[in-house]
């Protein structure tokens, strides 16, 4: 899974850079995963776009840029597993777990009622988190606001921080490990109870 990759790849650039004492072919090390990293992305956008005709487009969606591997500078493990199932959308929120078909999960539809639960509904539109959405530093009105959100090193730390306190987001573990399996998972999930239900 390309996500995946980009957190290792991350991780080899910085252990390659910190490690090589001539720095001689720095260069050519990085041009060579980036390159890597463009053609498995490519490969698995394919393969979810057969898979998944007429879905929306996530903004992971796109080409990967050298300036995105940025967009995890200072984020913790945990967060930048969570900005990454922001940006693809295989994230442990109902829209996904439901097209997963991940037991318990009955519906796509969030508990407010008002469209699926995905990462851009929870951030953008969902009516549960009108008050907490103020918390964010900048202005997160309509599902427009949410690609630049996650694309700029600064408002993703933010917004995925900001995410994470909601406490909506369930079974990180299984969200990756059904992003990795062709198959639907066939245990639960271990989702927390959100706070609003509590
Ligand atoms: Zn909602």
């Amino acid at each position: 899974m390309p996500q995946t990759h980009t957190n290792e790849t991350t991780e080899r650039v910085k252990r390659w850079l910190a490690t090589d004492p001539l720095n001689a072919d720095r260069k050519t090390i990085q041009t060579t995963i980036v390159r890597e990293w463009k053609e498995r992305w490519q490969r698995e956008v394919d393969r979810s776009r057969a898979r998944h005709r007429g879905h929306a487009e996530e903004p992971a969606d796109e080409p990967p840029a050298k300036e995105r591997l940025k967009l995890h500078d200072g984020l913790q493990k945990a967060e930048s597993s969570l900005l990454v199932q922001m940006r693809t959308g295989k994230i442990g929120l109902r829209a996904f777990l439901f097209e997963r078909r991940v037991p318990d999960v009955m519906t796509p539809v969030c508990v407010c009622g008002d469209g699926r639960e995905t990462a851009r509904h929870v951030a953008a539109y969902c009516q549960l988190e009108e008050t907490t959405r103020r918390e964010l530093p900048f202005a997160m009105r309509t599902h427009r606001d949410f690609d630049p959100a996650v694309k700029d090193p600064t408002r993703a730390a933010s917004l995925t921080r900001w995410l994470m306190r909601r406490q909506r987001v369930g079974g990180y573990r299984v969200a990756l490990q059904i992003a990795d399996s062709e198959e639907p998972v066939v245990m639960p999930p271990t989702r927390r109870q959100p706070r609003w239900l509590s």
